[in-house]
């Protein structure tokens, strides 16, 4: 079975991304190299696949993704990805 990913958002470039799920709370970046201490808003997981998929979409959709974002969580696997508790 593969390992569960989540889509996460950076905080710092805006760029949605799937990374795979763990239980650690440090994250970082995978476009721009943000170190992030937690995620904020994680709405759920999904596999790899899927997420991969998602995170496409919802990188052509940018100006929309915050909506788009918000209706995925159907898919279950949105999350923000921030460096400190706003
Ligand atoms: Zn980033």
């Amino acid at each position: 079975m593969a390992a569960p990913c989540w889509v996460l958002r950076c905080c710092s470039c805006r760029r949605f991304q799937a990374q795979q799920a763990k239980r650690s709370r440090k994250w970082s970046c995978s476009v721009c190299g943000h170190a992030a201490r937690f995620v904020l808003q994680l709405y759920g997981q999904g596999s790899g696949r899927d997420c991969r998929l998602h995170v496409q979409k919802l990188n052509l959709l940018q100006g929309d993704a915050e909506e788009a974002a918000a209706r995925s969580a159907r898919y279950g696997i949105v999350g923000l990805l921030c460096c400190s508790p706003s």
